[in-house]
């Protein structure tokens, strides 16, 4: 798959040994996932051969693969990065293969934090004494920061969805189960420029009561509220995620008023992002209008999680957390009024954080849609 060179770019390797070793640890060991991508470039399928990126805090990083799947590997961006493929064949064993070009005297390595648990024992055993921590507590401190082609990604993430929400209308009707306009919605997710579907969720009535109800075969009813929450990820391998709210008819006055706190505390937050700024006063800026307004019990959740390779990674904006928020990171801003037996609403775009203020990427209105 062709890719922007500058959202791969070949000097992260080396800036993740460097983050490793001031992280307090020896090695990375980093198998198929959004680590690895996001060091590499390389797409890897995740099976239970071993596919390893072999990064020690000093010295040169090597890539061990499965011989069959050395081809692929040579073939994706990281084949031009100027790092050693080593092919490992049926019978060999590939830990003790890692653990022999090791360096020796390893006192602590970090593993990435979605390593298959399998893999993790079997590190154990080819590394006697060795500690095994997180990789995540170096590579999540690059990976929150978004370069420029990164946030252009995620900007296109954002437009693609955007224009999936603008023709919820063709879909959401009176009559039709939630599991039928989840369907059409996911097509058009695909339609819309994403290689996959991540999550959709359709929720009408008191459904939008649980924040991460999907779909049913609840039919929806004249006068429902419909929370459509939707995301997918990009040939790029960033994500989207973005929620608006509909109504097929006439909305209850309640539900009216809520959204009104709803939509107000949401503004107050994507115009309060600043660098500077906590985690934890962004979340109270939106949570205490919401309070304010009585609707305190009904905001169940965090303000909002960050994204890029995935859709939740750090930084998560949450009550208690005193990140500082920089330019470059990239987070959602989606409280939530959720009525139990009732209704639900919650309205979520993509900010990031630039050197002057919040730029959200998600441009379709957050008014409630009124659908015919
Ligand atoms: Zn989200
Ligand atoms: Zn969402």
């Amino acid at each position: 798959m062709a890719h922007d060179p500058n959202l791969y770019p070949a000097d992260r390797v080396v800036r993740a040994q460097k983050a490793a070793a001031e992280a307090g640890l020896d090695a990375l060991l980093v198998s198929p996932g959004p680590d690895l991508r996001y060091l590499t470039g390389y797409e890897a399928q995740p099976l239970e051969r071993l596919t390893c990126l072999v990064a020690p805090a000093e010295g040169e990083p090597f890539l061990v693969v499965p011989l069959l799947e050395r081809p692929a590997a040579e073939a994706s961006p990281a084949g031009g990065l100027g790092i050693e493929i080593v092919g490992w064949r049926e019978t060999d064993d590939p830990y003790a293969l890692v653990a022999s070009r090791l360096p020796s005297g390893l006192g602590r390595i970090g593993l990435d934090n979605h390593m298959w648990a399998e893999k993790v024992l079997a590190f154990r055993e080819a590394l006697p004494g060795v500690e095994q921590a997180l990789a995540g507590q170096a590579l999540g401190e690059l990976r929150m920061r978004k370069s420029d082609a990164e946030v252009r990604a995620l900007s296109e993430a954002a437009s693609a969805i955007d224009a999936v929400h603008l023709n919820v209308g063709e879909w959401l009707k009176p009559g039709r189960t939630e599991r039928e306009v989840g369907r059409d919605i996911a097509d058009a997710i695909i339609a819309a420029g994403h290689a996959r579907v991540d999550f959709v969720i359709v929720a009408s009535g008191p459904n939008g009561a649980s924040p991460h109800a999907e779909v049913s075969d609840r039919v929806i009813q004249p006068g429902d509220p419909v929370v459509v929450d939707i995301g997918g990820t990009m040939p790029s391998g960033y994500c989207s995620d973005s929620t608006r709210n509909y109504v097929v008819g006439q909305a209850p006055e309640e539900y009216l008023r809520a959204y009104g706190v709803l939509l107000a505390a949401q503004t107050a937050q994507t115009e309060s992002v600043i660098p500077g700024i906590t985690s934890q006063q962004l979340d109270a800026i939106g949570r205490d209008l919401i309070e304010g307004e009585g609707y305190g019990d009904y905001f169940i959740h965090r303000t909002g999680h960050g994204i890029g390779l995935e859709t939740h990674e750090e930084p998560y904006i949450v009550a208690g957390s005193q990140r500082t928020l920089e330019p470059g990171m990239a987070f959602s801003i989606e409280p939530g009024i959720y009525i139990p037996g009732a209704y639900g609403a919650r309205i979520e775009d993509i900010a990031v954080c630039t050197r002057t203020g919040g730029e959200r990427l998600n441009r379709v209105t957050r008014e409630l849609r009124v659908l015919a």
